[in-house]
């Protein structure tokens, strides 16, 4: 299977033991999702579309891709722009986050609908998320629904992680409209309970679910922390207890790294059901690690 996530990768500066010491690493949703593919399913060709800079740091981020196991020969270097940037910041143990992605290369990732279509048409599983639509213009968000939706036409598969992020988009409306227009190109959803409720009232998991095949999509997992994750494909639905864990120690990339079980499970034919109990078992090691790239050790028979 040759897998291509579509999105914005950030320079992440995290604190370290040390007062006032920052260590740099690279992380985003969609990279997150890649980087846990590449690691844990090795016979999966991952591959990463965006934009970056010509800088020193941009360069480091393509590095980064390359040591990942992540083809990054689609990835655009764009003259005289930069990678967007996020610090965590740690205040009696809890982290908040400062964004510096405004000006970043990775919004005109979708503008030449010609890059993009070369990186989509090497790939059979398309991943892409709520957030990369809202770092998008209006143009180049259109450019990128257009692609996606000609890629399903023409017998390309393509998966999509709602995760909804207010802060990104003018309103919740635009919000709502934009996530809804990207289910509808969309064969697999991976949406998040809580958000969901939040922003389009559904009462329950199994409303979530319904208004994702209502759009289109035919596998839908809906996550939903440490509560049972529902999925439905086609008719059939059931839904998944999450296994306990005695200590969570950080949530980041839980949803990022459970995505990723789920569409190594896609092309392999797994039953949905096994590929949910696989993507706990990840996600539950990831939450009980720091940051959002956990070094998880491979499953041992691999798949
Ligand atoms: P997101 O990060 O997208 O909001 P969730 O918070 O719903 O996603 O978590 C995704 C998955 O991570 C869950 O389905 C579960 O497998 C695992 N997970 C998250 N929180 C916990 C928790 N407190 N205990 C055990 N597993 C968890």
């Amino acid at each position: 299977m040759r897998f291509l996530a579509i999105g914005e990768c950030m320079a992440e500066f995290a604190p370290t033991s040390a007062p006032n010491e920052y260590s740099l690493g690279f992380a985003g949703d969609t990279f997150n999702t890649a980087w846990y593919l590449a690691r844990m399913w090795p016979d999966i060709a991952v591959s990463y579309f965006t934009a970056v800079g010509d800088d020193a740091i941009s360069g480091q981020m393509c590095e980064t891709f390359s040591a990942s196991g992540i083809d990054h020969r689609h990835v655009q270097r764009l003259p005289g722009r930069t990678v967007g940037l996020y610090m965590i910041t740690l205040d009696k143990g809890e982290r908040s986050f400062s964004y510096w992605r405004g000006q970043s290369a990775a919004r005109h990732l979708a503008d030449d609908p010609a890059a993009l279509n070369a990186a989509i048409e090497a790939a059979d599983l398309i991943y892409f998320s709520g957030i990369t639509l809202a770092i998008l213009d209006a143009p180049a968000r259109e450019n990128l629904l257009n692609a996606l939706q000609a890629a399903r036409a023409g017998g390309h598969t393509v998966a999509f992680d709602p995760n909804l992020r207010p802060r990104l988009w003018s309103d919740p409306a635009q919000m709502t409209d934009a996530i809804m227009r990207g289910a509808a190109v969309s064969d697999i959803a991976l949406p998040s309970f809580e958000d969901e409720a939040q922003w389009f009232q559904d009462a329950n998991p199994e409303a979530t679910a319904e208004r994702y095949a209502a759009a289109g999509a035919s596998t839908i997992v809906v996550k939903n922390g440490g509560d049972p994750v529902f999925f439905r494909q086609g008719q059939d639905c059931g839904s998944y207890p999450v296994p306990g864990l005695s200590g969570v120690v950080d949530t980041t990339a839980a949803g990022d790294s459970f995505n990723a079980a789920i569409l190594a499970g896609i092309k392999g034919d797994i039953p949905l059901r096994d590929s949910v109990e696989q993507a706990c078992q990840l996600a539950g090691q990831v939450v009980q690690g720091k940051g959002a790239l956990v070094p998880v050790a491979p499953f041992p028979t691999g798949r």
